[in-house]
């Protein structure tokens, strides 16, 4: 089973992946954590996206359809969880070529619905294990007071370089002038199903099991 999982940077598609991965051994292709891989390993990619991505600009599609493309022909686990990726047009038409040359079919595009405002405060709070992907929020799940993560031990927390007002900003306008246009675009394929994406994590989870089924 192959899903994509849709919505505004915060929506918590990172989060409902890992979760997936966990509970049903699904490969999780977030394009932007592999982005973030090459800059911080310092691969000429890696330097020639870093800027682009600390604005909140797009990555060109080639880039991002190559990351992809490795990955799907290396074709591994329970399916493949799509999180931030297809982001255009060219990049969703990229996905169904290569699906479709791998004898593979795309079973679900599930659009996580959230208020803007929202947004703007859950980005602004998160930081995440720096070791396991752990994600956490000043307000509502703050890092342990002991340093170190729930999850894992590491006392390696982050934050994003571009999770700062400005950098939002334009994420939230490059979202909404050429991702937002898939939803319309899988809508009519017949391949979209909504979830609140505003309801708590367990709840959220629950709403996307039912979608997927056993
Ligand atoms: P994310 O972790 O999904 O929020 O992505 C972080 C940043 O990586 C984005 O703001 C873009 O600069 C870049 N990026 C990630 N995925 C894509 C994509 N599918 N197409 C273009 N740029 C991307």
């Amino acid at each position: 089973m192959n899903i994509i999982l849709m919505g505004p940077p915060g929506a918590g598609k990172g989060t409902q992946a890992r979760h997936l991965v966990e509970t049903r051994g699904m490969v999780q292709l977030s394009t932007g954590d592999m982005l973030r891989e090459a800059k911080e390993s310092g691969t000429e990619m890696g330097t020639v996206v870093a800027g682009v991505m600390e604005r909140g600009e797009l990555v060109t599609d080639e880039i991002v359809i190559g990351l992809i493309r490795e990955k799907i022909e290396a074709g591994q686990g329970n399916g493949f969880i799509f999180d931030g990726f297809p982001r255009t047009l060219a990049q969703a038409d990229a996905l169904a070529d290569l699906l479709a040359a791998t004898g593979q079919t795309l079973d679900a595009v599930i659009e996580m619905k959230v208020d803007d405002d929202v947004l703007v405060a859950r980005i602004t709070a998160r930081s995440t294990c720096g070791n396991c992907g752990e994600v956490y929020n000043d307000n509502i799940r703050p890092q342990p007071a002991d340093g170190t993560c729930s999850n894992c031990g590491a006392s390696d927390f982050r934050r994003r370089a571009d999770d700062n007002e400005e950098s939002l900003r334009t994420r939230l306008m490059e979202y909404y002038k050429k991702t937002s246009p898939l939803i319309g675009y899988y809508y009519a394929k017949g391949d979209l199903t909504r979830v609140n994406g505003l309801a708590d994590i367990k709840t959220v989870q629950a709403s996307i099991a039912g979608v997927l089924g056993n």
